[in-house]
């Protein structure tokens, strides 16, 4: 037990541990949504919900969005950008892949790149765009889940729980197969389109999606046409929260985690 009251003491003295629920009752969580280019109606249909609950949200955007500049300006989501870096652009590569959503959200100070698609040459250009964390890295269903400042200044986390690896990995739909009781980081992450479609597996989306070239401007007619009623992700990540409520977790944006470490410096 030595080595564990070691390493739960370096939890403690590090710059996030309030958000590592190292003490009953203090219970913390995030809750993110990539919005990988849904429509405005898919989001809105989030938004809603998650104003309803109160429940704060960071959104990580890939594209110009209406419906999340006047939910930021009311203060209900943090924005974060959300690059695809697995399309290099033909002229300037990855280069300006951040720079471009930095100038449609300026004040964001977030990153997770488009599947998770991060790496040293991508963290010096979040660098240049003021992006002060990152958390594309994901570790399903782990504890001990900590931050850390690396070698580019960059604060780095993880998140814990996602939808559609929820869906990939063919877990139950149980609540109780989820580990958030445990000590770490718990930062959960879901997106517009599968909360908006419901479904139980990829498959079903894939189907929703084909043969469509800009997701963004799909028409709500065409969509809804998909829409699950039988117990979904949807269902699921709503029992999950509520599951976290009647635990008392709060939740926070994404730009709390930096709070703590400001105060110690
Ligand atoms: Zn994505």
């Amino acid at each position: 037990m030595q080595n564990l009251d070691r390493s739960i003491s370096v939890l403690q003295s590090q710059p996030y541990s309030k958000f590592y629920n190292l003490e009953p009752n203090d219970k913390r969580c995030l809750l993110t949504a990539d919005i990988d280019w849904a429509p405005d109606f898919c989001i809105k249909y989030m938004l809603d919900i998650f104003r309803e609950l109160e429940i704060p949200l960071t959104c990580f955007a890939t594209h110009d969005s209406e419906i999340l500049r006047s939910a930021q300006r009311q203060g209900q989501i943090e924005i974060g950008l959300h690059p695809d870096n697995t399309r290099p652009e033909p002229e300037h590569g990855l280069t300006r892949k951040i720079e471009n959503l930095k100038k449609l959200y300026p004040g964001a100070i977030g990153l997770r790149c488009h599947r998770n698609f991060f790496g040293q040459n991508i963290a010096e250009m979040a660098v240049k765009s003021s992006i002060s964390y990152d958390i594309s890295t994901f570790l399903w269903n782990q504890p001990f889940i900590s931050g850390y400042k690396d070698q580019f200044g960059i604060n780095r986390f993880s998140y814990f729980w996602e939808d559609g690896i929820q869906l990939d990995t063919e877990t139950e739909l149980e609540v109780s197969k989820i580990n958030f009781n445990t000590v770490g980081l718990k930062i959960f992450n879901i997106h517009p389109l599968l909360f908006y479609l419901n479904t139980v597996s990829d498959d079903q989306r894939r189907d929703a999606v084909r043969g469509i070239t800009d997701l963004t401007k799909v028409e709500e007619s065409y969509l809804s046409k998909y829409r699950k009623s039988d117990y979904g992700i949807t269902n699921f990540t709503l029992d999950l929260i509520k599951k976290l409520k009647s635990e008392n977790f709060q939740f926070f944006l994404c730009r709390d985690l930096l709070a703590q470490e400001k105060e110690l410096l």
